[in-house]
């Protein structure tokens, strides 16, 4: 606990809010020019995890082409994502049509970061009860197929036995967004969590693991065959698109046709992690890098993501309060605890629509007992608009890389967007926009990013839908 008073900066010369303010704007704007060599960065770094494995993992995901819109059938869909677990039954109709039942749960901080199998064991008694409880089936209805969302880096490995491939291993690369569980990180998930499924005796079939970005992409263009690329801007970031195989050197051994399409997961949260050579990371970035339960990682996913969003407007005005610029003789301990600043405030604040920021004022009371001056509202008002604005920009430039990558700029494209920061962060998707104008230039108006459909359940229906299919036929 602390408490600034004058005295303790004597010396200090207090500088004005606008001197504050434009620090902070040359901090965290892109230019152009800037974004243009990120974007060049980025497409060389998908180009070399095609190549094969390095520090970005891009993950062929045995996803192979577009839905043709007439999978059909009932699937259960398990989506875990950054902050909820969510399980749906879909029922896919043809014609792009589908209707989704669902009930969600919310994770507790002790569950990310307990065992890796006691966690999947929780998500298959959710299932369960969601199975027995909510839609009142039992075994003697049958084995209902499932697909499950598991969005975090997992690498698809082949195992051919004497020619023929059985099993597609799926382990789990590495956490993301705050999860620890340890005995998972290394080890087949999908695997793990069909034991799961047979010890707790779940009326269930494990068709497909997918990531939540590959579920998007399929999800989207089941209803508009336009969307080539999916992205997520949600507590965690990343995008999916389609490559052909002839252009993804490490599948080369399997042996695919050419102009076979298969959905890669770029995984770009991972983009410019360890080497730190592309990013205009500040030393607030940084500072959130350093106290992750992953140095070094996810550099990208770090500046952009619904996670970290607010805890750099924490740690900007934790660093003003220590200079004494900021709340002098009021009690700030509730602002000095990691992440009690949530993204959500920052979107609350930047809709603010009254004069006074009224808003602003109850967040700051309400939530952490601190008064606050109209001018001081201002600023941070603005400060959110520079947070989020740079979080755009910088995951325009993700989607800028794809588009180039694939010569999508000319005749377009669309972008499936879904995500707590593109679904509810004001402005999002408009900085996105414009900063693909700032990119490409006036062509840079072809990309256009809309919600997307909901690729964790529906998507991962789809999925299972399309690798049963597969399955039936002999092949995976
Ligand atoms: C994970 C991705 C996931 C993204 C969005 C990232 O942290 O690494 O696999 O797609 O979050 O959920
Ligand atoms: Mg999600």
């Amino acid at each position: 606990t602390r408490t600034h008073g004058e005295a303790e900066f004597p010396h200090a010369e207090k500088k004005t809010m606008a001197d504050q303010l434009r620090k902070y704007e040359s901090l965290l704007t892109l230019t152009p020019q800037r974004m243009r060599m990120i974007v060049h960065a980025i497409e060389e770094t998908l180009d070399a995890g095609l190549q094969k494995d390095g520090m970005v993992v891009v993950i062929p995901t045995f996803v192979f082409g577009w839905p043709t819109g007439e999978e059909k059938g009932e699937y259960l869909a398990l989506d875990l994502g950054g902050t909820n677990l969510r399980v749906c039954l879909v029922t896919l109709m043809g014609h792009g049509k589908f209707e989704v039942t669902q009930t969600k749960y919310r994770l507790t901080e002790d569950q990310k970061q307990e065992d890796g199998q006691k966690l999947l064991d929780f998500c298959a008694e959710c299932l369960d009860s969601f199975i027995r409880d909510s839609l009142g089936r039992t075994e003697e209805d049958g084995i209902l197929s499932l697909g499950f969302t598991f969005s975090y880096p997992c690498s698809q490995l082949r195992i051919d036995h004497g020619g023929t491939l059985h099993w597609i291993s799926i382990p789990l690369i590495r956490w993301t967004k705050g999860f620890g569980a340890p005995n998972i990180e290394g080890h087949d998930v999908a695997a793990m969590f069909a034991a799961s499924l047979k010890r707790l005796n779940v009326p269930a079939e494990l068709t497909a693991l997918i990531n939540d970005t590959t579920g998007t992409l399929i999800a989207s263009n089941y209803v508009d065959p336009h969307t080539k690329i999916a992205v997520i801007f949600g507590t965690g970031c990343n995008a999916a698109y389609m490559e052909n195989a002839g252009s993804i050197p490490k599948m080369a051994s399997v042996g695919l046709p050419e102009d076979q399409g298969m959905a890669i997961n770029c995984e770009w949260g991972a983009f410019d992690s360890f080497d730190h050579q592309h990013l205009p990371r500040t030393k607030y970035d940084i500072q959130i890098d350093e106290a992750s339960n992953k140095p070094g990682e996810q550099s990208f996913e770090k500046m952009i993501a619904g996670l970290y969003l607010g805890e750099i407007f924490r740690l900007i005005m934790t660093d003003m309060i220590d200079s004494g610029d900021l709340f002098l003789g009021q009690n700030t301990y509730k602002l000095e605890k990691a992440y009690a600043f949530d993204t959500a405030f920052l979107s609350l604040m930047e809709s603010d629509p009254t004069d006074e920021l009224l808003t602003i004022v109850g967040v700051f009371t309400h939530f952490f007992g601190i008064e606050t001056t109209l001018e001081e509202r201002q600023f941070f008002k603005k400060l959110a608009v520079l947070i989020g604005t740079r979080a755009a920009r910088l995951s325009a430039c993700g989607i800028a890389a794809i588009v180039s990558k694939k010569g999508y700029l000319e005749k377009g494209c669309a972008v499936g967007a879904d995500g707590s920061l593109y679904n509810k962060y004001p402005h999002f998707a408009d900085r996105v926009h414009t900063a693909l104008v700032d990119i490409f230039g006036e062509k840079g108006r072809n990309i256009v990013t809309h919600h997307a459909e909901d690729g964790s359940g529906v998507g991962s229906a789809i999925i299972a839908a399309m690798t049963k299919a597969r399955k039936e036929k002999g092949y995976y």
